[in-house]
Order: C-alpha cells, then structure tokens, then sequence
C-alpha cells in the first residue's frame, strides 16, 4: 500500500457551550447549571490514497460534516494529527503550508449560500488564484475561461452573477471556483443533496469526469447510500461522532457487518424499480451532549448484550480482515 495522500489519526472535534451571563449569576447562586461539551467527533482515525473516492456516510447528526471540516481545515480539530502527502499538517509553514491548504477544498450543500451574490462569476472563480499568485492579472480572463469549460460552463456568462444561473450551473460554479487553485483533495459535504433528482445525475458525472481528468481523490460525505454506491470506492459509517465501519464499498452493499450498517442498509418497500430506497432506523439518534455508555448504538441495536452497555468497542480488524466497531463482530473471530 502507497502512503496515502490525506490521513487522520486520533482526531477528535468538542465543541464547548459556554455560560451566558445569566447562566453564571444562577451558576453562583447555587444552580446545577454547567457549560456543556458536545463531542462531535470522537477519536477517528481514515486514510484516503491519491485517486480514491472515499464515502462517509451516517445519519444527521452523527459528525460526518463536522469530520469534513476538520479534513479540510475548517475547523481545527481537538485532539489528534492530520497528515497530507506524509508530512504532519501542523508542523508545515510558509509555502509548505499554503501548498497544503490549498491542495484540499471543500464543496457544501448549498451552492446559493456559498457563493458571493455581489460577485461576479469570473471574479468568484478567479479571485483565489490571483491572491495566491498562481495567476497573473493578464492571464486571469483565459484561466476563467478555462476553468469554466472544464465543469461545463459556458464562459461567455462570466460577468453574470450568481443568482442568474440555475441550481445546477451555480454548483458548477462552487466546482469551478475550488478547482481554480488547482486542488489534489476535494471534500464534497452532501455536495449534490439540494440539487434535483435530474441535476444530481449530471454533477455526480462531472465529479467523476475531473476525477479522470485531473487526478481528483474525494471524501464524499452523504446520507444517500444508492450515491455513495455509485460513486465511492470505500465507504466509512459513522454513529455518533465515531467511525464503526470501514470497508470497500462493494463489501459494505453485499456484506455489512455492523448492525447499525445492517439497519442503514435494511431496503424499503419502493414504488420505483430503478432507484434503492433505504428504510430509516428505529429510534432517534441520541444527543452528542449525553451520549449512552458503551457502544453508542446500544440503545437501538436489536442485538445488544449486556456488555454492549459497559464495554466501547473499538475500530479493529475481525473475520476477513473487515473493520467493525462491534463486540459480537469482534467477538466471532476468537
Ligand atoms: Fe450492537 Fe453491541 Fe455491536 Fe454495539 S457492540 S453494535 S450494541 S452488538
């Protein structure tokens, strides 16, 4: 195995709520009143190898786009190290660390809310690289026109602002826009979820497309499994800020092993044959802020022992090799 072009070790997200005024007057005066930490993510660790489409995926809530933020710098993480091309991302500085910072972009949900409405497109897509130097003033118009092209924009539309494109042609633009600093690592945040059914289809196509084109490795964060079918080469579950499965995609759709990756996978009834439809799990996701003792999922597993309840399982290799956080997984391979 290569070393792997981004990876993460221990790497945990809290994020503390703290006491307003009156909490700390009704704090001293005597109130059962504490600042309250949620921890987000907790203690995970991924590798992603250059040209691999990584998918996370869990239910609202679990810290798949908190992970994402950390991955891609947005958030600094709590604890732990995160590593691109080998090297200790904290320990970079100077050039070492701009190379990295812009080597990784991410692209969210909602294409209008990211985008600059008092900006032109050809200045939203051109910006960066201008203040990064990677182009000069001159050279700015044709590296648009360019960088247009490539996700399918028609650059004759460069001086029009956002909100004059549709949905679609302005999630085109949040690709171009990451892609005009010439990045190595995108991390896509339920980067299709608010476009139509119709829409989806043709920006998964483009994901892949520069994905060939240009030598693109991704962290596809999602809830929708028939995407991450599609598109990921592994797939990593998450439950409640921690990772509990970890696997090639084919082995998680053929072979889940986890029951909370059973239940995600459990198929419901549908009316269209062309689409998998995925049931929702019984029971609510339980709040990071009180999260249940042992195995987290305890509370909704229709296999827990009481064990479950005490013991946290751990990520680790059991039969074949297959990553699960499961005591009875871990169990059947003594
Ligand atoms: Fe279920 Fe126990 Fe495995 Fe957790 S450790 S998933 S509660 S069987």
């Amino acid at each position: 195995m290569t070393e792997p072009l981004v990876e993460i070790r221990g790497v945990s997200k809290r994020f503390t709520k703290r006491l307003d005024v009156a909490g700390k007057i009704a704090q001293r005066l005597g109130a059962n009143i504490r600042e309250e930490t949620v921890h987000a993510v907790d203690n995970v660790n991924l590798s992603i190898q250059k040209g691999e489409v990584l998918g996370l995926v869990g239910e609202s809530g679990c810290g798949k786009s908190t992970l994402g933020r950390v991955v891609a710098g947005i958030h600094a993480a709590s604890d732990g190290q995160m590593f691109y091309e080998g090297k200790d991302v904290a320990t970079l500085s100077g050039s070492d660390k701009r190379a990295a910072t812009l080597a990784i972009q991410m692209i969210f949900q909602d294409p209008f809310a990211s985008l600059n409405p008092r900006m032109r497109v050809e200045d939203i897509i051109g910006e960066a690289p201008r203040m990064h130097g990677s182009v000069s003033k001159a050279e700015s118009a044709d590296y648009v026109d360019d960088v247009m092209r490539k996700v399918g924009l028609d650059p004759s539309l460069k001086r029009r602002y956002a909100h004059q494109f549709s949905g679609g042609q302005r999630q085109r633009i949040v690709i171009a826009r990451a892609l005009a600093v010439k990045p190595k690592f995108l991390v896509c945040d339920e980067a299709i979820a608010a476009l139509d059914v119709s829409i989806q289809a043709q920006v998964i196509n483009l994901f892949m497309d520069l994905r060939e084109e240009l030598g693109l490795t991704y962290l596809f964060i999602s809830h929708d499994l028939s995407v991450v079918e599609h598109i990921a080469d592994r797939v990593a579950i998450m439950y409640l800020g921690r990772i509990v499965e970890s696997a090639s995609t084919e082995e998680i759709f053929s072979d889940p092993r986890h029951p909370y990756t059973k239940a995600l996978l459990a198929e419901a009834p549908r009316l269209d044959q062309r689409r998998r439809e995925f049931a929702p799990i019984d029971g609510e996701i339980p709040s990071p802020l009180d999260p249940p003792s042992g195995c987290t999922f305890h509370p909704r597993c229709p296999v827990a022992t009481a064990e479950c309840r005490t013991t946290v399982p751990e990520l680790k290799a059991g039969r074949g090799g297959r990553e699960t956080a499961c005591l009875l997984e871990h169990a059947e391979t003594v």
